[in-house]
């Protein structure tokens, strides 16, 4: 569904009564955010991983081109890594970047703002501020999380779960709720729900748990973590894990094989999943994952063949624009299913930073009436399973195209625990956020 005009400013009462936008902005008469641009002008939805990098080469690739990034959040905060901060061993500031630099380095436009509606009819993003029409849209919208699975309607037990036992996936004021239960936890069982696939970074959880048991382990904590796995075995670099949690952790972590969450209870601390029920003293909840709401708001959501919400976006594998609309691109995380061989992309924000490279360059290449080429993604990844020693275990990903131009995936997996991953794990990180804000 397009929203129309009407939908805004429906919604925006909406979000108006419910706190999060104050009224006087939508009460302000919807002057335009900034003027015309003198030449083309490039929308992104989202200043996260897969939206900074946009920014950035997108005047790289297109200097003429006005570039213009809206992101609800101050600063830039990085899941990847967070990890690492639960625990101590990174600081906040080694997390958080700085939105302007890169703005003044490469001479784009970055409004903090909440997107509100996005009008593909006109060309437009309605944003808290005021309207903004495009000629690119680039939408970089991230996750949101599914908690109606969980709860159907019911938002208020949504909000109590959301408050009291979130999930930190992606970067909000969940982080530090999640940081402070971890630093005073004192003894207990500490449940984590997996998601299931597809979900954002899918060998992450695994590293939080290990993290988690670590602190509770070097800190002679009576507790134990609790991993409820949707799925038969840990995945990817199950093996690793696996080794991790039973040479590592074996007082320390239960992990539970099959556990798809089928009902939860916040307010007696109950999860009750395919493989049992479970009591908790503390937990981190990860409801489903699906594509931010932008998408939504886009309209871009995909249908399955009955019809029903895929929950991710629906485009072009191969060249990433919407199917129905060719000006407007969907990168990162909030991206569909690409490949009958292997169905997604890892959800990682090294994918996320490939995909704005590539849809970056298809936009220049439209802009300059050439025909687009075939850009395909890489993923690394390095989890930190081991603080003291620290040892990292490893998953690499490569695509290709077979003759009918479906996308293949090699994997390639290291199990055994390294120092040098976790030095592989650091040098990956700078590069990644030296090249979206240095
Ligand atoms: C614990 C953890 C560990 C991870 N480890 C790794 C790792 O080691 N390696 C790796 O590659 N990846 C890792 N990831 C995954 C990585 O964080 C994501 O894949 C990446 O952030 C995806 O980039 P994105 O641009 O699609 O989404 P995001 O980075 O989430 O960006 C989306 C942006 O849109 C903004 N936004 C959403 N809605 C609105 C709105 N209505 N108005 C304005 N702004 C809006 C959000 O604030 C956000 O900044 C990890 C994730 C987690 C949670």
């Amino acid at each position: 569904m397009i929203l129309s005009r009407r939908h805004f400013l429906a919604g925006g009462a909406g979000l108006a009564a419910a706190g999060l936008l104050p009224s006087p902005l939508l009460a302000r008469s919807p002057s335009p955010l900034l003027p015309p641009p003198k030449g083309k002008r490039v929308v992104i939805c989202g200043g996260g991983w897969g939206g900074v990098t946009a920014a950035k080469y997108m005047r790289l690739a297109a200097p003429d081109s006005e570039v213009v990034l809206l992101e609800r959040n101050a600063n830039f905060f990085s899941c990847p890594m967070s990890n690492k901060w639960l625990v101590n061993i990174v600081d906040a500031k080694y997390l958080m970047h700085d939105y302007l630099a890169p703005a003044r380095k490469y001479g784009y436009t970055f409004i903090q703002t909440e997107v509100a509606a996005i009008e593909r009819d006109r060309k437009t993003v309605i944003t808290a501020q005021g309207p903004i029409q495009y000629d690119y849209l680039i939408l970089a919208a991230g996750i949101g999380y599914d908690y109606g699975a969980w709860f159907g309607d019911d938002r208020a037990a949504a909000h109590y779960t959301r408050t009291h036992f979130p999930a930190a996936y992606i970067a909000s004021a969940e982080h530090l709720t999640i940081k402070n239960k971890v630093q005073s936890f004192e003894g207990g069982d500490f449940v984590m729900t997996l998601p299931p696939p597809p979900h954002r970074c899918p060998p992450s959880p695994y590293e939080r748990a290990c993290l988690i048991a670590w602190h509770i382990k070097t800190n002679n904590i009576k507790g134990k973590v609790f991993i409820l796995d949707p799925k038969p075995a840990p995945a990817p670099i199950g093996e690793g894990y696996r080794r991790a949690f039973e040479e590592l952790y074996k007082d320390q972590i239960v992990y539970v094989p099959n556990a798809r969450t089928t009902g939860v209870d916040p307010y007696t601390k109950t999860v009750t999943t395919a493989a049992g029920q479970f009591r908790f003293d503390d937990a981190i909840l990860m409801a489903p994952h699906r594509a931010g709401e932008m998408v939504d708001m886009a309209g871009l959501i995909g249908r399955n063949k009955d019809g029903e919400s895929t929950g991710w976006a629906d485009h072009d594998p191969l060249y990433l624009h919407a199917k129905d609309d060719p000006n407007v691109f969907i990168i990162g995380d909030s991206v569909g299913r690409v490949s009958d061989f292997f169905g997604f992309y890892p959800k990682s924000g090294h994918v996320a930073n490939r995909h704005a490279r590539m849809a970056t360059a298809h936009i220049a290449r439209r802009m300059a009436d050439k025909p687009l080429e075939k850009l395909l993604p890489d993923n690394l990844c390095f989890m930190m399973v081991n603080g003291s020693p620290r040892e990292a275990i490893s998953v690499q990903f490569a695509y290709s195209l077979d003759v009918f131009d479906t996308i293949e995936q090699q994997t390639h997996e290291i199990h055994d625990r390294d120092a040098t991953l976790v030095e592989a794990d650091f040098e990956w990180a700078s590069a990644m956020y030296e090249d979206m804000f240095a």
